[in-house]
């Protein structure tokens, strides 16, 4: 049987049962999956220093045989595993302290190759931070891993090397085989290079850039891939979605502009103008709207509410706490009045019968906007007219939750409000079938929120800035890292500083919420704050995104550096929201944290912090799992390759535009791929 790409790998020449099993376990089962299983590093030979060459205190990359190895104990009890390694300019010693048990990986006769820093005891030697081997005593590679040397990702029972020999032993029969999916001219108008090319530069590069261009190549397709998928969901969401068109009477909505107590920001008008788009045209709306807190979604929000209102349509808002859903009712209320339109209110705590009443007027149609909890999804609840569903803070709702609450209409359109930033291109993979609006821009007239890193030393001088602040009648929050709201010892620091600090500020209130209380309890706690009954309050990061207490003007976060750069912007949400100046003071003495916490001290902006925190967290975590039907990305680095994942995505979208289903022939590739990748690729294209 001739070899094809989707031959089980035991077909390979040097796999046997076993090896086929480890291969698996790095989900490589084909001999496509092979090709595909690429470097994840690359040893540039071109930078290896002769060992006869290297210097104290520098950090070096070396290749060398193993000529002696032993192990010896130092002065105080440590055990050192050494080995000397030749190479044609000399000898060196490398030394691993601690790490007696390397006597059994690193033998005698073995090309290493080691990196590290260089020290001097009783003469030079390195203190390898990691090894390589590079070659067993009995191989006999001066078959020459060339110049530059691919890493692969390994196993148990598989190195690293193995894998290399098995791929390069395979690639000249594997190449071939490969087809591309990308006619010439597509591939020149992307700057890509031909498939079999980039699959060959990855696994042979003659320099490490070259395999950086094959790279691109590959995470172009996967990218690619991925946005052809998100395409066709929109296309079929579209079709399928054929949805109220609104017909913008400017009546309320003219009538709102002229009462509003503040000028609206260019962004938010920007933002009004994309959703009236939507809900006048005639496919159903589903939009995403982003903005840190305090951009003001509330009021665009009420923009599209009152087009669906003086269209004899129903609006409702679903929030995730009691708490902002008496927020949104008292914002509303306030800006409606003037329109003597008086939002509607459903929420858990209301009485039986006041809940009773409240829902028959809505069923019976006459409350226009409607404001809730989860008391809205309840099957109790019906509308009349349901034209617009808004959902704050989406992410804190399950799928089946928002659901919930559109299907109590025909068909409404939906807008989802978020205050979590995301990058762009974050978003573009995760909410490829969403639209998105940004708001960057702040409302004018706010006060700045000035953020400051501290040491404990000058907790005193801190403690004295919060008296003031209160004694002028402001209103502070200190902010504990319960990270785990099971931890026992996290609560009681943080019950503990209550106390503490009620000692201080005898003279002012102290309050404690933290996520171990009775939510009645904790929004007892919240509610005296908003009313400025309690003037102090220690929070544990379970505090309401957002909560919006204008008079609130100092935040301090104890232990900052046990939070991420994008939890301590949400926290840092809840100051400022006032016309007063405000402060945001992080309090650590973590010498290693000081440099990221320093970069947060320096914007404000949530989409570059939440730009930071990528970089932080790694891609992978961000990536891998939370692609809802998708697979996780290889290849592509949503940090760097975002022009690259723009010409993918505007590519697919133009192609699904002609050809929704990849029905023509030239797109049978694409279909294929898609097909057998993804899961939801399967659903798209398969059924329908
Ligand atoms: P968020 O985006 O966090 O939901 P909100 O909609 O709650 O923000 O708005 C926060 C506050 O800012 C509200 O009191 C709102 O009335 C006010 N606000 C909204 N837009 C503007 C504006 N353009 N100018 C001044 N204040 C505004
Ligand atoms: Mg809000």
């Amino acid at each position: 049987m001739r070899l094809q790409l989707n031959s089980p790998v035991k077909f390979l020449k040097g796999v046997g049962p076993k090896r086929a099993e480890a291969l698996q376990r790095l989900g490589i089962r084909t001999a496509g999956d092979l090709l595909y299983h690429t470097p994840h590093r690359y040893l540039d030979a071109t930078t290896v220093t002769p060992l006869a060459r290297v210097a104290i205190n520098q950090d070096v990359t070396c290749v060398g045989r193993v000529v002696s190895t032993g192990v010896l104990p130092t002065r105080r009890g440590l055990r050192v595993f050494r080995a000397v390694l030749r190479d044609a300019s000399g000898l060196l010693e490398c030394a691993w302290p601690g790490r007696p048990f390397l006597e059994r990986q690193i033998k005698k006769g073995q090309l290493l190759l080691v990196t590290g820093p260089v020290r001097y005891y009783h003469g030079k030697q390195i203190v390898p931070s990691e090894f390589i081997v590079l070659a067993e005593a009995g191989d006999d590679t001066d078959g020459d891993p060339g110049l530059v040397l691919p890493i692969y990702p390994a196993t148990e029972g598989l190195t690293h090397r193995q894998i290399r020999a098995l791929v390069q032993q395979h690639l000249d029969e594997l190449l071939p085989l490969v087809v591309d999916p990308h006619p010439a001219g597509f591939r020149e108008g992307h700057q890509l290079l031909e498939l079999h090319r980039a699959l060959e530069l990855m696994h042979r590069p003659p320099k490490v850039a070259d395999a950086q261009l094959g790279r691109r190549r590959l995470a172009f397709d996967e990218l690619f891939d991925q946005q052809l998928v998100q395409a066709r969901a929109r296309h079929l969401a579209k079709r399928s979605r054929v949805g109220i068109r609104f017909e913008l009477k400017r009546e309320l909505t003219t009538q709102l502009k002229e009462n509003l107590p503040f000028e609206l920001t260019n962004d938010q008008r920007e933002a009004i103008r994309e959703i009236t788009d939507d809900m006048t045209a005639p496919l159903r709306m589903h939009r995403l709207l982003m903005g840190d807190v305090g951009t003001g979604k509330t009021v665009v929000a009420l923009f599209a509410m009152l087009l669906a209102a003086e269209n004899d349509y129903q609006a409702a808002i679903m929030a995730p706490t009691e708490l902002l859903a008496e927020q949104h009712g008292a914002t509303l209320t306030r800006l409606l009045e003037p329109l003597a339109i008086r939002p509607e209110m459903l929420l858990g705590r209301m009485t039986a019968a006041e809940k009773a009443a409240a829902r028959q007027r809505i069923a019976g149609g006459s409350p226009r906007i409607v404001v809730g909890t989860h008391a809205l999804i309840q099957e109790s609840v019906s509308f009349r007219r349901l034209g617009l569903a808004v959902i704050d803070e989406q992410h804190r709702f399950g799928v089946e939750q928002r659901a919930a609450l559109v299907e109590k209409g025909d068909a409404p359109d939906v807008l989802l409000l978020t205050a979590t930033p995301i990058p762009r291109s974050l978003a573009l993979t995760l909410y490829g079938d969403l639209d998105v609006t940004q708001i960057r821009e702040r409302p004018p007239g706010r006060g700045t929120v000035k953020t400051a890193l501290r040491t404990d030393a000058a907790r005193a001088k801190i403690y004295e800035f919060i008296r003031t602040e209160c004694a002028a009648g402001r209103q502070a929050y200190v902010i504990y890292p319960v990270i785990d709201e099971s931890e026992r010892a996290d609560l009681k620091a943080a019950t503990t500083m209550a106390e503490k600090l009620a000692k201080t500020f005898a003279e002012f209130r102290v309050g404690l919420v933290h996520g171990r209380m009775k939510a009645e309890e904790r929004d007892t706690t919240m509610r005296a704050f908003r009313d400025n009954q309690v003037n102090i309050l220690v929070a544990t990061t379970v505090i309401e995104v957002g909560i919006d207490v204008a008079n609130a003007t100092v935040m301090l976060i104890e232990h900052a550096e046990r939070f991420g750069l994008a939890q301590l912007h949400q926290l840092r949400g809840r100051v400022g929201r006032g016309a007063a100046a405000s402060h945001c003071i992080l309090l650590s003495d973590s010498s290693e944290a000081a440099m990221r916490l320093q970069a947060f001290t320096e914007t404000t902006d949530g989409f570059k912090i939440a730009e930071l925190d990528l970089h932080e967290r790694g891609m992978g975590e961000l990536t891998g799992a939370r692609q809802s039907g998708g697979v996780p990305l290889r290849y592509a680095n949503l940090e760097t390759d975002l022009p690259l994942l723009d010409s993918a995505r505007a590519a697919a979208a133009a192609m699904i535009g002609t050809d929704p289903a990849l029905e023509k022939r030239e797109h049978a590739a694409y279909r294929e791929r898609i097909v057998t990748r993804y899961e939801r690729g399967f659903e798209l294209f398969r059924v329908g």
